[in-house]
């Protein structure tokens, strides 16, 4: 399990060593196919670069240091930090890996709840919750694509092949079979070959969205039906949208109004249309939570929920719920300001705002923080402003980091712990069904032995508990232990899944009911493209197209000095975000950072392929290398994120809330230049 695609994969190991990985067949996920990166696991594990034993920083170097010794330290610390400041001066994050793994994400929540501290953050507060919300908001319900069963297939800002390579495996299988297709993107991936593509002026997805809706009404082909029985606020969406005419929504997103209403149209002619969203491609811009809900509004106009096809809900698996239920002495940090983001409807999220931590480390305002634990991340590289959290993570007085590898966060922490690989210890293999909707679980094997002293995370998570005398609530002792206490509620047992199961087993199934309770869950009982909680907050009920704070529009001064529209945070198939790129045998099938510009950007520049340039913003500058390439337009300029080093893309960006709802930052129009050095 190297990412949140969760692919079934058989190991084989001889004389104790993992020699061959190939995909599982049976799997619905991945169906037997494979990623570069799944098909590298062997030299991922066996890296030479593991960190195979606890170590601390002494005189800036790395000491080797005991288990014991690593968990007294912190433990010792953690107690002087509550005493002195109280538990809210430890912080404790997940990152990606960390969110999508149940158990790493369960035993760091129970274990700050035991300490008592509300501040824990994930990555949430930049990626993928807004989408949630924008669905939550509408539907009262979090509703998945499904183009297994689709005639339409939108890929609005996403690009499957290079971010779900699983699900792009199947979707490429249905495109043979004739499921059509329309791209929407400000640059022309591969797969839009495939099918109509429309590229959009990076950050105007909303008011495309506006736009493809005012011509569902205005032209009477949106389902009268589905909306008169269904939905809330449609006679205010109909005056609400009537200003978002084709031709004012062309000058806006640079597609033409009759390709406008040609979308609009086909969209409504489909008997079945999914739109997939990129993985944060419309979430992190000043609209991003309203472009969401505004996709969620063109799903429910042209009756595309809760049938074959469309975005339908599945049930999540029933699984112990670990946290630790208490009040907190304060909310997260973050959750002034941004209260919807944290609570909905009164149900609190566990997350608090990671984007506000760097600020509040370094201003110790409202209060100090003093350490943090993190583990399944990488912050100094993954959350936006590098520069800024580094230089907050280095004024903690105890960063702890437990990972597999030295990477740029954990370089800086006083601790570092080695984590097993996913090969080394038996785990539950779910992703939430939040991926491809899919009802299944499966246990993940251990099949070799831990390298060097590598510990599991939930092991870490409970024997500092033990120390810092929360014994009572980490009574488990094994993997095993763990896993069947996990799956307690769900049905399903650890020998169930050992002997009988080993390639999984469904557990539910996608619900094309809509009249199934819980399919339509707000407040109201309807689906409300008119939101009163969103009103009630003082927010747009219904989205308003906002210009891009970077755009020229907004900002013409800094446009002259920064003339160029950066788009941040494309991924690429042969990493896991930041993960991999030490691996040798990955890093040669990409092995340098690119900006991919188009060819009358580089003429003007004077600027030829392979060419190292220097790529600024007013934030921070890093080195890439030029990629020419018609598919992307004049003017804008794309880099993935995940580059380590000079060119890690998070030292461009800013983490200044730009969404007035989630406070996410805008990392998807940032104004820049290119400079030839
Ligand atoms: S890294 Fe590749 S093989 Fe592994 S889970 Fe993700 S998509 Fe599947």
């Amino acid at each position: 399990m190297l990412c949140f695609q969760v692919c079934g994969i058989n190991a084989h190991v001889k004389d104790g060593k993992l020699v061959k990985v190939e995909g599982m067949a049976e799997n619905p996920m991945n169906q037997g196919t494979m990623c570069p990166r799944g098909l590298n696991i062997t030299n991922y594990v066996y890296s030479p670069e593991r960190i195979k034993y606890p170590m601390k920083k002494e005189n800036g170097k790395w000491v080797r240091i005991s288990w014991d010794d690593a968990l007294d330290t912190i433990a010792g610390k953690l107690k002087e930090y509550k005493q002195e400041y109280g538990a809210r001066s430890v912080a404790f994050s997940v990152g990606s890996m960390g969110a999508e793994d149940i158990e790493i994400s369960a035993f760091a929540q129970r274990l700050r709840g035991a300490y008592g501290t509300p501040n824990f953050f994930s990555i949430e507060a930049h990626c993928f919750r807004s989408r949630i919300m924008g669905r939550l908001l509408t539907f009262g319900a979090y509703p998945l694509e499904d183009p297994d069963n689709a005639e339409l297939l939108i890929l609005w800002g996403h690009n499957p092949d290079q971010s779900e390579p699983a699900i792009a495996s199947k979707i490429n299988k249905q495109l043979e079979k004739g499921l059509k297709l329309i791209v929407i993107d400000p640059r022309k991936i591969p797969i839009a070959k495939k099918g109509d593509y429309y590229r959009i002026k990076p950050g105007t997805d909303c008011a495309l969205a506006l736009g493809i809706i005012n011509v569902l009404i205005t032209e009477g082909i949106y389902n009268k039906e589905f909306v008169v029985k269904y939905t809330l606020g449609f006679d205010k969406l109909v005056e609400h949208v009537r200003e978002y005419t084709p031709e004012k929504v062309a000058e806006i997103t640079e597609i033409a109004a009759d390709d406008i209403r040609k979308i609009a149209r086909i969209f409504a002619g489909a008997k079945a249309t999914t739109i997939m969203q990129g993985i944060a491609s419309l979430d992190q811009q000043i609209n991003g939570l309203q472009t969401s809900r505004a996709l969620a509004m063109l799903m429910s106009l042209t009756g595309n929920y809760a049938i074959p096809g469309a975005w339908v809900n599945n049930p999540r698996m029933r699984l112990t719920n670990l946290m630790v239920s208490k009040d907190y002495e304060d909310d997260p940090i973050g959750m002034e300001e941004y209260p919807l983001f944290w609570k909905l409807w009164g149900k609190a999220s566990p997350y608090g705002r990671q984007m506000d931590l760097p600020d509040v480390i370094l201003s110790e305002k409202p209060y100090p923080v003093k350490a943090l634990i993190t583990t399944g991340g990488n912050p100094a590289l993954s959350w936006p402003d590098s520069n800024k959290v580094k230089q907050a993570l280095k004024k903690l007085d105890m960063l702890v980091v437990m990972d597999l590898f030295m990477t740029e966060t954990a370089e800086l922490a006083d601790i570092v712990l080695p984590a097993c690989s996913f090969l080394e210890s038996y785990r539950l293999a779910y992703n939430y069904a939040l991926v491809a909707g899919i009802s299944y679980a499966m246990l993940n094997k251990k099949v070799i032995e831990p390298i060097g002293e590598s510990w599991q995370n939930w092991k870490f998570y409970s024997e500092l508990g033990r120390r810092l005398g929360y014994e009572g609530y980490f009574p488990w002792n094994s993997d095993e232990e763990v896993v069947e206490e996990l799956l307690k509620p769900s049905g399903m047992t650890f020998k169930q899944l050992n002997e009988e199961h080993p390639e999984g087993m469904f557990y539910g199934s996608r619900i094309y009911d809509i009249n199934e309770k819980g399919q339509i869950n707000t407040p109201s009982g309807k689906i409300e493209l008119y939101s009163e909680t969103l009103a009630e907050a003082g927010f747009d009920p219904m989205p308003v197209y906002k210009e891009p704070t970077q755009s020229v529009e907004v900002n013409p001064e800094l446009a002259k000095e920064y003339p160029l529209t950066l788009i941040t945070g494309a991924r690429m198939v042969q990493y896991s975000n930041y993960q991999m790129k030490n691996i040798p045998e990955i890093r040669q099938l990409a092995p340098n950072p690119e900006v991919d510009i188009h060819p009358d950007t580089a003429a003007a520049l004077g600027v030829v392929d392979n060419e190292q340039i220097q790529l600024e913003t007013r934030n921070g500058q890093i080195l890439s290398r030029i990629k020419i390439t018609e598919d992307i337009g004049p003017g804008v300029v794309s880099i993935p994120h995940g580059w380590v080093g000079k060119s890690a893309a998070n030292i461009l960006t800013e983490n200044k809330p730009a969404d007035p709802i989630t406070g996410y930052p805008e990392l998807k129009v940032i104004a820049c230049r290119i400079r030839k050095i």
